[in-house]
């Protein structure tokens, strides 16, 4: 059911091995996570590859893509063409996401459009790199200070936004002048490749956008080894977020990380607690529980916890477990084996510890042909403090409800972790909502709301939970270094 015959994952694969002469190496599988049937297999390349992609990138940054030769209308034109091919092509790649991915159809349409508008946004930034021009310390001297492309970029990207994750790298390393060698992760690699076809097709040389995957810690070690590379930037754990940083040591490389989270939803005894309840799903459950900024530890006032927890086990009956392809399906399925083991493990050990499971809490099969990675979204209550669901990021579809008393235990409990990515609270008043913003040490703080991400706002974290931001006005900075060049009249 693919409108554009090229962006069938057959396609997209025979488009993908066309990049280098590979004949006869191994493939590796995408499977929909969902049933567990193979929708694609792919050549396995390594750091063979990944270095002819970086000298390809680094040989168009010389020429194809040199900001000398290529103006920044000619890259605001560039990005406006891939903006409106992917809106015009939306369906095909929400269909493609939902099939490597999971996720819902309609968070899928969502993810497509949100990744337009984060090209759409870079496009208009390409127009305004503007510099400065400052006093110098001698008479009769000027400082123009430049803005200029970094030069290469290795982008690394995970799995639960096949597609946004990519925009949001590539946009802005394109707009500012930069090409970009893209390694996605190999359980969703299809977004990417149509991501770079339609790239190509909009007129990005083909040593601007290239993509490579298989052996992610071979090309890893290339991307990040190589000298011609000048920056690294990374979504996806703080494990490999810390190996990344330490392998760029070498070369004194760029880096924005975006890393993990462990987000707190506090709600206090003033909130409005059907508001609180109904975002608290969204955020929670949203990608089923696979975001990092999915609200992970929820603190609730001793006043109103059980109120509030009555509420979600409510809305959480109305919940439907299904293939993303299916429009009745409200949450689709876990990316793989390990992330369905590791929110067992946590719900689990969390039950045995003394918590009370009132929804879910199993592996799930929602009907036929679906023997992919089912969980049912689960609320447990009287979670404590040091319990693995509550501390760690579950990637899953757990809520962990936690009783506080003060606000300053609220806040004492909420910072208490080396993460620092997005937190949330519901209150209905005005000193709270100054107070704990300014309290919490997060880079994305939600007051009565969770929709903390958008293109005009910075997107990243404090702490272990990353470097750098993504979108906004500050975003494109990442991409570029600044010149100081002295006039003397
Ligand atoms: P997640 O747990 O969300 O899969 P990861 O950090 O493992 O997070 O994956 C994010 C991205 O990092 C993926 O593209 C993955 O293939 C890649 N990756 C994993 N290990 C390495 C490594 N050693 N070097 C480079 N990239 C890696």
């Amino acid at each position: 059911s693919f409108a554009n015959s090229r962006l069938t994952p057959q396609a997209l694969s025979e488009y993908y091995e066309a990049q280098f002469d590979s004949k006869g190496i191994e493939k590796f599988s995408v499977r929909d996570p969902a049933s567990g049937a193979e929708i694609a297999a792919l050549d396995l390349h390594g750091a063979a590859e990944a270095k002819i992609a970086v000298d390809r990138a680094h040989d168009a940054f010389r020429n194809e893509w040199n900001p000398n030769r290529v103006t920044a209308q000619a890259r605001y034109d560039a990005l406006v063409r891939w903006e409106r091919l992917i809106r015009e092509n939306a369906r095909d790649l929400a269909t493609l996401l939902t099939l490597e991915n999971g996720k819902p159809i309609s968070e899928a349409t969502i993810e497509v459009a949100g990744g337009a508008d984060s090209v759409a946004w870079f496009a208009e930034e390409a127009r305004r790199i503007d510099g400065d021009v400052m006093q110098g310390a001698k008479r009769r001297q000027r400082v123009m200070v430049l803005k200029q492309p970094v030069g290469v970029v290795g982008a690394i990207t995970p799995w639960n936004f096949p597609f946004s994750m990519i925009t949001r790298k590539i946009g802005p390393a394109l707009a500012a002048g930069c090409t970009v060698v893209v390694k996605p992760s190999e359980e969703t690699p299809l977004s990417a490749i149509a991501l770079t076809y339609l790239a190509h097709e909009a007129g990005f040389p083909k040593g601007g956008v290239q993509i490579v995957c298989g052996d992610a810690k071979a090309i890893g070690a290339e991307l990040t080894g190589s000298s011609k590379v000048r920056k690294i930037g990374f979504t996806g754990s703080t494990a490999v977020g810390k190996l990344l940083m330490a392998q760029s040591a070498s070369s004194i490389k760029r880096i924005s990380l975006e890393l993990g989270g462990n987000a707190p939803f506090i709600v206090f005894e003033d909130a409005d607690l059907d508001r609180a309840a109904l975002a608290l799903l969204g955020s929670g459950l949203r990608n089923a529980g696979q975001t990092c900024i999915c609200a992970d530890k929820v603190l609730v006032h001793d006043d109103v916890h059980d109120a509030f927890a009555e509420k979600l086990a409510e809305k959480m009956a109305r919940l439907r477990l299904g293939h993303g392809l299916d429009k009745s399906t409200t949450h689709g399925p876990l990316i793989n084996a390990a992330a369905l083991d590791k929110v067992e493990a946590h719900v689990t050990e969390a039950v045995e510890a003394g918590a009370t499971l009132v929804v879910g809490g199993s592996r799930a099969n929602p009907g036929e042909g679906l023997e992919g990675h089912f969980f049912q979204p689960t609320l447990l209550t009287d979670v404590k403090v040091d319990m693995s669901c509550f501390r760690e990021e579950n990637f899953g579809p757990v809520l962990s409800l936690h009783r506080f008393k003060t606000d300053e235990e609220a806040l004492e409990i909420a910072n208490d972790t080396e993460y620092g990515l997005a937190a949330y609270f519901y209150t209905s008043s005005m000193r709270r909502s100054w107070t704990i913003s300014e309290g919490l040490e997060y880079g994305m703080v939600g007051c009565n709301d969770v929709a903390v991400t958008g293109v005009t706002t910075p997107f990243g974290g404090w702490k272990q939970s990353g470097l750098g931001c993504e979108h906004s006005k500050y975003g494109i900075e990442e991409f570029l270094q600044k010149k100081a060049v002295f006039l003397t009249f």
